[in-house]
């Protein structure tokens, strides 16, 4: 990418009241009444009123599937509601900063929020199992403990007390693990490693040694290229090769085992969402699903192009991480979560539920879908 383009794109990355109208219909005309009293009714009926509400999200405005996802969001249910709700949607730091999405939600400044769970491990430590969790679900198992299992039941519980209600609202699939310059053979490697790596995966890292910063996304490059940073991780090849990442890093490390398939979310104010008549509530619900399966759809069509772009036009070094790194990276993962689980009842039960899937799922993927990753190399 030319750099003006680049500076374009970086420019638009980031860290990532309503009238709230009756929509009702007048009322269950009686029979006993007659014909032309029925029709008066009819006559005098309101029309449904347009519901207007606001959508703040993390990112930046439009930005390619993140962004994106959320205006497709709101354009779905406008279409889907006839128009009935009209959903305005606002990029990070246009009606409030990315990161105070939750808060104006919870607030009620806007009725409707789009992000990642993980933003607000600050103010709710169990949010973070419904974002990323490192060596944790890739999108399809954490799919099902979402919508099959006790997944979603319980994140509602966790924002219940903000007053929001959470539905997932797209995937990232399986990212990548890294940019780095220097060759990653051991973890004495990562003695002082100063990479931009946020979550839980920036815990892991702290914890062998290295030095997890978090940058804003925007200045990742700038960072990364005046060796501010060492190493930085951002999402897949879709998004990366738009950062020109390529131009700073000579090594491109997979596999993103600190996001394995990291979980959007959209997040509604309890207030408006009671407002809203059930067959609006059954709408913006539908809209989600379908929101959460495009982006992991477009994810997973786009992102081994980028790849080969990459490695093919940009000469970039793909690179596996050695398995006793990974080995290290898991076992200090499970301590990072175990941790976060002591310190906060409400991250213990979540992370108990979470096991327990976990392990029901993992013995049925080892018959089903693992043998069949290998048939596909035959
Ligand atoms: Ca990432």
């Amino acid at each position: 990418m030319e750099d003006n383009n680049r500076r374009k794109f970086i420019k638009n990355v980031g860290i990532g009241a309503a009238a709230i109208g009756t929509a009702g219909l007048a009322g269950v005309l009686s029979s006993c009444k007659g014909q032309k009293q029925e029709e008066q009714a009819v006559k005098e009926e309101p029309k449904a009123k347009t519901i207007e509400w606001k959508m703040v999200t993390t990112w930046p405005p439009h930005s390619p599937m993140l962004g994106e996802g959320a205006d497709k969001l709101a354009e779905w249910i406008e279409q889907m509601s006839g128009g009935r709700l009209k959903i305005k949607v606002y990029g990070g730091g246009e009606l409030v900063p990315p990161l105070g999405v939750f808060d104006a939600v919870s607030q009620g400044t806007a009725e409707m929020g789009h992000g990642v769970a993980y933003y607000w491990a600050g103010k709710v430590p169990a949010a973070q199992f419904f974002a990323a969790v490192p060596f944790g679900f890739n999108a399809q198992n954490l799919n099902a403990w979402l919508y099959a299992g006790d997944g979603l039941k319980l994140w509602e519980e966790i924002y219940e007390k903000f007053n929001v209600k959470p539905f997932p609202a797209g995937n990232t699939g399986a990212q990548m693990g890294g940019w780095f310059n220097k060759k990653i053979n051991s973890m004495a490697d990562l003695k002082g490693l100063k990479m931009r790596i946020p979550g839980l995966g920036g815990k892991v890292l702290a914890k062998a040694g290295g030095n997890a910063v978090l940058v804003a996304g925007g200045e990742i490059y700038t960072n990364l290229d005046r060796g501010v940073i060492d190493a930085t991780e951002w999402v897949g090849p879709f998004h990366d090769l738009q950062m020109g990442f390529y131009k700073a890093a000579k090594y491109y490390y997979y596999p993103g085992w600190h996001e394995c398939g990291s979980a959007l979310e959209t997040i509604i104010n309890k207030d408006a969402w009671n407002a809203l008549p059930d067959d609006l509530k059954a709408i913006v619900e539908t809209a989600t699903y379908k929101a959460n399966i495009w982006m992991i759809s477009n994810f997973e069509a786009k992102n081994n192009a980028a790849l080969r772009e990459l490695i093919d036009v940009h000469k970039v070094q793909l690179m596996e991480f050695p398995e006793s790194v990974l080995k290290e990276f898991k076992k200090l993962s499970l301590e990072v979560l175990e941790e976060i689980a002591e310190s906060d009842p409400m991250s213990r039960k979540v992370y108990d539920s979470f096991l327990e899937f976990q392990k029901n799922i993992y013995e049925w993927n080892k018959i089903a879908e693992e043998p069949y990753q290998k048939l596909k190399h035959l």
